[in-house]
């Protein structure tokens, strides 16, 4: 229901949180993080409200400069930890608001070719078509190039690969996601409002659009993959 994404250069985790709950007052039944250290990703989940994914890093610390943010409201499968994000699939680590209407064909494609689910959702046919896009030789943003035109229904997208800390993909079907410019750092996040206390300048991105997300600034792309501009603005928000 929720996203965040940073690539930052401070640890990433109590960020992550803040920004989670900044993105409270839209509900959820769960929330998790995924961050990479030393080039590989890592997650922690939990069911109910945030701060028990806070008791569970106090306990359980998340180190990282790179990390991925999300509260879920369930639409498929229960509130448990295994359905909470990120999922994780391989080297792929992917947060999801909304809805793949065609996760049961997906579903299908990826058991048949092997792969296994861990949970009841349809986003971890998201992480696991990437991982299938990636163990077929192909990089992170050629696997996205691939997956994302496949993909039905309304959702936005937020991904993180392992061996990647400067690379975040995402992507626009509907629900908003929004872009922050950083000094030297970049955010996602599905509002300004999560990104407040991090940037004022935002660039959202239009229904369609994909972003592959670094450091040193985005990239846009439309959905046939051609680089789209996309306005830059100032949105001042009470942090
Ligand atoms: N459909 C996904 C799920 O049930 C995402 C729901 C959401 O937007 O939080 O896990």
């Amino acid at each position: 229901c929720g996203i965040i994404g940073i690539l930052g250069n401070h640890e990433v985790s109590p960020l992550l949180v803040e920004g989670l709950k900044r993105l409270e007052y839209r509900g959820y039944d769960s929330a998790g993080i995924a961050t990479i250290h030393d080039g590989r990703l890592d997650r922690r989940r939990a069911v109910g409200k945030l701060i028990n994914l806070s008791d569970h890093l106090v306990h359980n610390p998340l180190p990282g400069k790179s990390g991925i943010g999300h509260t879920r409201w369930a639409t498929h499968g229960g509130v448990t930890v295994p359905n909470a994000h990120p999922h994780k699939a391989g080297p792929v680590a992917v947060v999801h608001n909304g809805i793949i209407e065609n996760f049961r064909e997906l579903r299908n494609e990826l058991t048949a070719a092997g792969y296994v689910f861990e949970s009841e959702t349809d986003t971890e046919t998201v992480a696991l078509s990437l991982q299938m896009q990636i163990d077929r030789g192909l990089s992170p943003v050629q696997a996205a190039q691939s997956v994302l035109p496949r993909l039905r229904g309304a959702f936005a997208l937020c991904c993180l690969f392992d061996g990647e800390p400067d690379l975040m993909i995402a992507a626009r079907h509907g629900p908003p996601l929004a872009i922050g410019h950083g000094d030297g750092e970049m955010y996602v996040g599905s509002d300004a409002i999560a990104l407040a206390p991090l940037t004022n300048q935002i660039t959202y991105l239009e229904d369609g659009d994909w972003a592959v997300v670094r450091r040193s600034g985005a990239e846009i792309f439309g959905p046939d993959n051609a680089p789209i501009q996309r306005q830059k603005m100032v949105v001042n928000i009470d942090a």
